[in-house]
């Protein structure tokens, strides 16, 4: 049985992230989409909210599952005893990232290899930064994320803003 874990802020989930969760459950015979709790990067749903979102999309891939973790991803692939670390690739940027990231894991856990599944046409272009801030300025995000949690999010963003104001 391979278990894959899927790590990222998913700040929030995007159609983007959803079709690599899609394609790495078909891959794997179970996927962890792993929320990564980075204290230093400031996040705009906290934790739960984005856990809710995660589950929400994913109710109809049943060997899908959401967690999260604060620590190193390979401290939880090490402890939840993972095969292989799954990443999205967007346009050339994501590659020098992804590919100092998927060194350091391997280096810190010889046995943590990652998978790169590269984003489809429709998503390449497309980031959790960018839905949050067309959201925010009453933009349409409905091309950009699940129907299922859209509402969800502009609601959301929407008290936000109102309450800075
Ligand atoms: P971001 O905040 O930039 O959207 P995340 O940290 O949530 O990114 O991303 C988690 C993983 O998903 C990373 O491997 C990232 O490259 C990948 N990813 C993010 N957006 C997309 C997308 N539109 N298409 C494919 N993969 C994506």
């Amino acid at each position: 049985m391979k278990k894959a874990i899927y790590p990222g802020s998913f700040d929030p989930v995007t159609n983007g992230h959803l079709e690599i969760i899609r394609r790495g459950a078909m891959l794997f015979d179970q996927l962890i989409v792993l929320i990564s709790v980075n204290p230093n990067k400031q996040s705009s749903f906290s934790v739960e909210e984005r856990a809710a979102f995660l589950r929400k999309v994913c109710y109809d891939i049943p060997n899908v599952r959401v967690d999260s973790c604060s620590g190193l991803i390979v401290d939880y692939f090490r402890s939840h005893e993972c095969d292989i670390i799954v990443k999205g690739l967007r346009a050339m940027s994501d590659f020098e990232t992804e590919f100092q990231m998927a060194h350091v894991n391997k280096h810190l856990c010889p046995r943590a290899e990652t998978v790169f599944l590269c984003a489809d046409s429709q998503s390449t272009y497309l980031s959790s930064s960018m839905v949050r801030q067309i959201a925010m300025f009453g933009g349409d995000i409905s091309p950009f994320v699940p129907e299922a949690i859209k509402d969800d999010i502009i609601k959301r963003l929407d008290r936000t803003n109102k309450e800075e104001q």
